[in-house]
């Protein structure tokens, strides 16, 4: 047998920062560290940036205007630049659903296009295709990191680590304590998006239920779709006559195993067609219309939750609580979908005109001195993951810890140890909003449909 032929040109590849998974958070901290100044390398397992918005093209983000405000940061200077396209590839709007604020509606396409040069332009070094495996611990530091890609193995030796893989594989390795779903094990149901192109958008929303809950009864009542879809979620995509369809989603599936994912997908490619098919044959507006822009795969809600230095918890929401050390406003309703029931519910978290913040000790580990981690896998309780986990928010909280991570190796220091009311400081002057002392309400709103 011949060994493998070593990668000369990246086996003793060193970084300042090595941030693992580019979904929307780890978009976020790769672009705040490099802008730092930090060498960083982005390493992702798939062929986009984007996470579950890639997994999901189309899906808005939501929770970015509290109080009809921006939040500020990354995710505006993101926005403002698809809204300054011509014509403009972005846009605010109400969300159709309760207690949810507005939300963006973009062009999938040159919104990962942006992001991508957004990175580019930092300096990141972003690798494709890429998985993070083991890591190597010494002495509670995070000193080398196992990767593979289809040339083999490498290894990294980060001098910090951001993890924001959203299942959080190489911090549980790494000895993170964690927990999963509701606590009990119950996680969130995953959903594999499509579209309907060709839509007379106007008679197929005449009716105002977001839901279509009255078809999706008959529907199911003559067994053409399954049960689980009582309520149809579609709501008007970003090109005219599309429409996006949020809905077909299965319960019971664990995240962090990739055949339950790959079999959770399969099935849902069935439940899609069938519903394109229901839509096409039952439901006013959509005789014309076509599929399109199935998903790759499921995007997956929720699955660990890493333990930190703060473990956010719903009654921080309900009291609507300004952390001294808050990264981010937030008043994203409590979303929670299909934990154990075929339910899907959203209830407010936050008095209307209030919002809370999200602690950066939340996205700090007890122990491992020099990792960080942002996005879904932050320290939360059932209630209050049901909030944070918006993409705006995941941009933000990656934000905050590419800055910590900066300066904590400036500064030598364990990230346990950094002075989060510089980072706090570092993030306003960055233009993120609502924090310290500052209060959104101070501003002017910006969103439509606020007074
Ligand atoms: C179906 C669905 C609907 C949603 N609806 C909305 C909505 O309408 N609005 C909204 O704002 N939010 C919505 N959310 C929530 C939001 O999309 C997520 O919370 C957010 O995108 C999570 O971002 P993240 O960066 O933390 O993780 P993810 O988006 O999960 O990204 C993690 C990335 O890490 C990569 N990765 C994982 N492990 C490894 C590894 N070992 N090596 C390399 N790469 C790895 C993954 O491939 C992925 O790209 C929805 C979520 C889902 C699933």
């Amino acid at each position: 047998m011949t060994a493998p032929t070593p990668h000369h040109d990246r086996a003793d590849l060193t970084c300042d920062v090595l941030v693992v998974g580019a979904g929307t958070a780890g978009f976020g901290a790769a672009l705040a560290a490099a802008r730092a100044g930090l060498s960083v390398h982005l390493i992702e397992a798939g062929t986009k940036v984007g996470g579950v918005m890639a997994f999901c093209p189309g899906m808005p983000w939501g929770g970015g205007y509290p109080l009809g405000r921006s939040i500020g940061g990354i995710f505006a200077e993101l926005t403002d630049r698809l809204r300054a396209c011509a014509p403009p590839a972005a846009e605010v709007r109400p969300c159709a659903l309760e207690n949810f604020g507005p939300e963006v509606q973009y062009d999938h396409e040159l919104a990962t296009l942006t992001m991508f040069d957004m990175l580019l332009e930092a300096g990141v070094r972003l690798h494709l295709g890429c998985l993070v495996g083991n890591p190597v611990t010494v002495d509670h530091r995070i000193t080398e990191v196992a990767c593979t890609d289809r040339r083999g193995p490498w290894r990294i030796r980060p001098r910090c680590v951001v993890d924001t893989s959203g299942d959080g594989d190489l911090s549980a390795r790494a000895g993170v304590p964690y927990t999963v779903g509701d606590g009990v094990g119950n996680m969130m149901a995953v959903t594999l998006s499509f579209h309907m192109v060709g839509v007379d958008c106007e008679r197929a929303f005449a009716d105002g239920d977001p839901y279509f809950r009255s078809h999706a009864a008959q529907g199911i009542a003559q067994g053409r779709l399954h049960p689980d879809l009582h309520k149809l979620y579609l709501m008007r995509g970003f090109h005219p006559g599309s429409v996006f369809c949020n809905t077909v989603t299965l319960r019971g599936v664990d995240g962090t195993r990739p055949e339950a994912v790959a079999q959770a997908t399969q099935e849902g490619r069935r439940r899609c067609a069938q519903v394109a098919r229901f839509l096409v044959d039952a439901v006013p507006g959509f005789e014309r219309a076509q599929m399109w822009g199935l998903g790759p795969t499921v995007g997956v809600r929720e699955t660990r939750k890493l333990e930190a230095v703060y473990r956010l918890s719903g009654a921080d929401l309900a009291q609507s609580t300004h952390f001294a050390d808050g990264i981010v406003a937030c008043d994203n309703p409590i979303d929670d979908v299909m934990r154990s029931t075929a339910e899907m519910t959203h209830e407010a978290a936050v008095a209307r005109g209030s919002y809370y913040t999200i602690p950066l000790r939340s996205l700090i580990p007890r122990h491992i001195t020099n990792l960080l981690f942002a996005g879904r896998l932050i320290c939360a309780d059932p209630v209050a993951f049901a909030s944070v986990r918006g993409m705006p928010q995941c941009m933000a909280m990656g934000q905050a810890c590419g800055v910590a991570a900066a300066q904590a190796l400036a500064a030598g220091q364990a990230v346990q140890d950094i002075d989060t009311a510089r980072v706090v400081a570092t993030l306003q002057k960055q233009g993120l909003r609502g924090l310290g002392a500052h209060q959104l309400a101070d501003l002017a709103p910006e969103a439509p449909g606020w007074a």
